[in-house]
């Protein structure tokens, strides 16, 4: 580090837990962040500001005034630009020190299987079951972390899947594609403002600590907020045995 750096990121190495030696691993760390919405602005936000060396960015959308008032990472002056690359902006602004890249596509299993080797570790903040269900296939059969959120309404939900853990779950034994709940979004369901920014900053945390290896991630534990009453619910998450996608995959490995 030089010694700009070493200004930069004082108050992170002021931390026992991160020191010179963790914040370097994140400069040398390469996230892939999908979807540049609501989740995706304060996730590249936080990763970008904490000086994550790599991130590239997901999503093939274009801003929208409906997206400003949640969505922190776009402007006025960005309305009808693609996201990606507004978040782009938004994180070269903050941090110049981070090489963020924006890829204009739609997240589908041939990306995916391209994009997701290259990560140390994946962050879904899509909207969509599909695109969920194909971001875990991905991270499963690379063997990449993912760490997952969703907020709609005034509910949000945060968990990490980690394949390199044995007894970890995936996103299909928790939510199995074949009793796909009708898709909801926010869009027709509404969603308070501030839910995808205490869930996105959520996940850029448990993502900064797995990159660190700091401190204890939220595999296996699914956290669910009601912004209503600002309760927190803690699930216990278990592997499913019979699961299509992690359960053959790791027999193999
Ligand atoms: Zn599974």
């Amino acid at each position: 580090m030089n010694d700009e750096q070493l200004l930069r990121y004082s108050r992170h190495i002021l931390l026992d837990e991160i020191g010179i030696e963790g914040q370097q691993k994140l400069l040398a760390s390469h996230v892939l962040v999908i979807g540049a919405g609501g989740l995706g602005s304060p996730v590249a936000l936080y990763l970008g500001s904490a000086g994550v060396g790599r991130i590239t960015v997901v999503d093939d959308d274009r801003v929208d005034v409906t997206n400003l008032q949640r969505q922190i990472a776009h402007t006025v002056s960005r309305i009808g630009e693609l996201k990606a690359v507004s978040v782009v902006q938004a994180v070269a602004a903050l941090n110049p020190d981070v090489e963020v890249v924006a890829v204009v596509q739609r997240a589908d299993d041939v990306l995916l299987n391209h994009l997701v080797p290259q990560a140390d570790l994946v962050l879904d903040c899509t909207d969509n079951f599909a695109t969920r269900h194909a971001i875990n296939r991905a991270c499963v059969g690379h063997r990449k972390p993912l760490v997952s959120g969703a907020a709609i309404r005034f509910d949000g939900q945060i968990t990490v899947y980690n394949p390199q853990i044995s007894e970890s779950p995936c996103y299909e034994c928790i939510f199995p594609e074949s009793d796909l709940p009708e898709e909801i979004s926010c869009a027709t369901m509404g969603v308070f403002a501030p839910l995808v920014g205490i869930v996105g900053a959520m996940q850029a945390a448990e993502a900064l600590k797995l990159l660190c290896g700091i401190g204890r991630v939220l595999t296996g534990r699914l956290l669910l907020l009601d912004g209503r009453s600002m309760e927190w619910h803690q699930m216990m998450l278990v592997r499913s045995e019979g699961c299509a996608v992690c359960g053959t995959a790791r027999v193999t490995s």
